[in-house]
């Protein structure tokens, strides 16, 4: 930090990384920030982890994109070939004009050949518009983004069975609980502000409860850690509610007042004793027993969660536990009570709320229904388009190899690296006979592209963001995009103009305002009153801060009743052998943002973590004959990487844990495109892996 003389303006924004939505007093000079503050934001209460401090300057790293850039007729065969510092041996300048009439006409006209993956670092209106965009100008829904590689079984679980897909109670009802469960999230790392929360809930006598294969860094403040088997989270949680059954402790006056389906759940879980279980799940009956009772005897409990539960094949199984679970305990809608999947993205939650999603429009209006399909038409004065559900992610890479897909349109997201089984998702973009990427820098992905349109950071956009909690914030432009780049809402509404959608917007505030016509959940929440600071949906009139608690007097299901989901036990798809033995699990690590596109471009947090690296426990490392800073050769029926070996006792013996953000050690060239059936998520958490000592790559 800096005195008054540091700086010649401040800007309070919002942190551009996770989910918490932090906000942050920007000091800015000559256009460039010198360091930043937290301030009293809601989620942060002035409080910033290391990203949000240190990560900035990645929007002056020299590899920027600032000119439009169009492939050269003579360039190489396309693959990840392109040097950043040299853009030109692959790719030619271009006016504006004609790079955005160059994206266009490639995508004119061809309908279905054509689909969009937008971002969740955008803005809610930048997100909304891309959605438009693909709908009108297409008339179909191929167009998702990346909530379908993190909580999309979260969301099917909870649209299912409590009727919406956000969280019910924000993290900092924590503050009012006595119990909670985290599992499968490791916030401390992911969360960081958000685990600030938990720590001192701990301390001030609350009991949490972690369930993870990883002994995370809540370890240390957990009354009970559960370090179950890596995909054994159905037989532990149907175990966890068998007893709460079986010895009585479910809240009878809930279940009846506020559920559905509670016999069929009673019935289901007889089989699931954790006596039974104790060896599935690898935890003793007894612990399984004493954390049932302790849950079920909380007076407020809450339960968090994190890609540990959604990234399966039976992700949403395991959200329908966990909601089963608060369900029969009568742990929702009350202060301290409720379910929290905490979210990934800055704008994971506003960018699905706006709609960048195959299967709703914003506010998750479903696309089947004519009704709401007319509602958008009606105000987009455009004729309907197609009534069914549109491809996600991994189905779009799948497409493209089947000849249906021909053209795409990504904004900001970097499938070359973040799909799983990426070397069929690579081969996928190098398939696509047009490819426009809009974006920062010379992602993977842009590897592949025939035009590149450079846009804004989110330091350098104006829009409004939800973070995990609900909130809606207004992001402010704490500098302008360098060079040519330009905010991304500019560059869609060019794109619509050449596709003959007739758009007029001049500034995103018209497009807030377009969202709320069919946006319910934006009610109250005017551009003006965001100025004044964030606002939680649902607000209930234009002086509600917004309600940090819902569903406190029912669902939004039938009869007002929320639904238990009997889940049965789905092994992985792929399970260790003799040929690959251990067990992959894929993640974040703190200084490093998913594909490593800014942080690894931030000098303090490339300088803390500068190179890729897995974990293994120090015995299964013994075992090997490897020492920690020694080299690991990873294998799976994918590809294989070599990378960098620490020793963690954290990590489960036979498991290798391995962050996704390194190129070079791409961790999803190992992973597994399995799909869970209803979220379509991969099941990046689970992969059969071989393990051997190698020379450094
Ligand atoms: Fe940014 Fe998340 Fe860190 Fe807050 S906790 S500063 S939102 S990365």
């Amino acid at each position: 930090a800096g005195d008054s003389k540091d700086y010649d303006r401040e800007v309070a924004s919002v942190c551009p990384y996770c989910g918490v939505g932090c906000q942050i007093s920007f000091k800015v000079k000559d256009d460039k920030i010198k360091y930043v503050e937290g301030i009293d934001g809601p989620a942060n209460e002035n409080r910033l982890c290391v990203k949000g401090r240190f990560g900035f300057d990645y929007i002056n790293h020299p590899h920027r994109l600032t000119k439009p850039l169009i492939r050269r007729e003579d360039a190489p065969a396309k693959g990840l070939n392109v040097d950043p510092g040299n853009l030109l041996s692959h790719f030619r300048e271009a006016s504006w004009d004609e790079a955005l009439d160059f994206a266009a006409n490639g995508m004119k006209g061809r309908g279905r050949e054509v689909a969009g993956f937008g971002s969740a670092k955008c803005s809610n209106e930048e997100a909304y518009l891309f959605q438009k965009l693909i709908r009108q100008g297409f008339g179909h829904n191929n167009v998702d983004h990346c909530t379908r590689l993190c909580h999309a079984s979260s969301v099917a679980a909870l649209i299912e069975n409590v009727g919406s897909g956000a969280v019910t109670a924000t993290f900092n009802e924590i503050e009012n609980a006595d119990v909670a469960i985290a599992i499968g999230c490791n916030p401390i790392e992911n969360h960081p502000v958000a685990a600030t929360y938990f720590k001192q809930f701990t301390k001030r006598g609350g009991k949490l409860i972690v369930m993870d294969p990883r002994g995370t860094g809540l370890k240390r403040f957990a009354s009970h850690m559960l370090q179950f088997k890596a995909g054994a989270d159905v037989s532990m949680l149907n175990a966890i509610m068998n007893v709460i059954v079986e010895e009585g402790l479910y809240d009878t006056q809930y279940i009846e007042a506020f559920t559905e389906n509670w016999p069929a759940m009673k019935a289901h879980l007889k089989g699931f004793e954790p006596e039974k279980m104790a060896k599935v799940c690898g935890i003793e009956a007894e612990v399984l027993r004493d954390v049932a009772r302790t849950f079920a005897g909380a007076k407020a409990g809450m339960i968090f969660w994190g890609m540990g539960i959604s990234q399966h094949i039976h992700g949403t199984d395991n959200s329908r536990c966990l909601i089963s679970l608060a369900l029969m305990t009568g742990q929702v809608g009350r202060p301290g009570a409720g379910l929290h999947p905490l979210r990934g993205q800055n704008n994971v939650q506003g960018a699905s709320d706006a709609g960048l999603i195959p299967m709703f429009l914003p506010d998750y209006q479903s696309v089947t229904d004519d009704g709401v399909r007319s509602a958008f038409t009606d105000v987009w004065k455009s004729g309907d388009f197609s009534s069914e559900k549109g491809l996600t992610v991994v189905e779009i890479m799948d497409a493209i190899h089947a000849d249906k897909i021909k053209s795409m349109y990504i904004l900001g997201e970097n499938p070359a690296m973040s799909d799983p089984d990426v070397d069929h998702a690579r081969d996928a973009l190098a398939k696509l006979d047009h490819l426009v990427v809009q974006d920062i820098f010379l992602t993977e992905t842009a590897n592949y592209a025939d035009v590149i349109l450079p846009s804004s950071a989110w330091y350098e956009k104006t829009g409004t963001v939800t973070n995990t909690n609900r909130q809606v914030q207004m992001g402010r432009a704490v500098a302008p995009p360098p060079g040519d780049a330009r905010e991304d809402w500019w560059i869609e509404v060019e794109l619509a103009k050449r596709l003959g959608l007739g758009w007029t917007y001049t500034h995103p505030s018209q497009v807030f305002a377009e969202m709320k016509l069919n946006m319910h959940s934006l009610d109250n929440i005017t551009w003006e009153r965001l100025q004044g600071g964030a606002v939680t949906y649902p607000s209930l009139s234009p002086e509600d801060p917004g309600q940090s608690i819902v569903f406190g007097d029912g669902f939004p299901r039938p009869e007002g009743r929320a639904r238990f989901t009997p889940a049965n036990v789905i092994p992985p798809d792929e399970v260790p052998d003799g040929e690959y033995p251990f067990v992959l699990i894929t993640g974040r690590q703190l200084e490093h943002w998913h594909t490593g596109s800014m942080t690894r471009r931030s000098k303090v947090l490339d300088a803390v973590e500068p190179e890729a690296n897995c974990s293994l426990h120090p015995k299964t490392l013994r075992e090997l004959g490897v020492a920690p800073g020694e080299y690991l050769r990873l294998s799976t029926r994918r590809g294989s990487v070599t990378v960098m070996a620490r020793a963690d006792r954290a990590v489960a013996e036979n498991n290798v844990f391995l962050p996704f953000a390194y190129v070079e050690a791409a961790a999803n060239i190992l992973t597994n495109a399995a799909l869970d059936p209803y979220g379509k998520i991969p099941e990046f958490k689970f992969s059969a892996v071989r393990v051997e000592k190698a020379e450094a790559a």
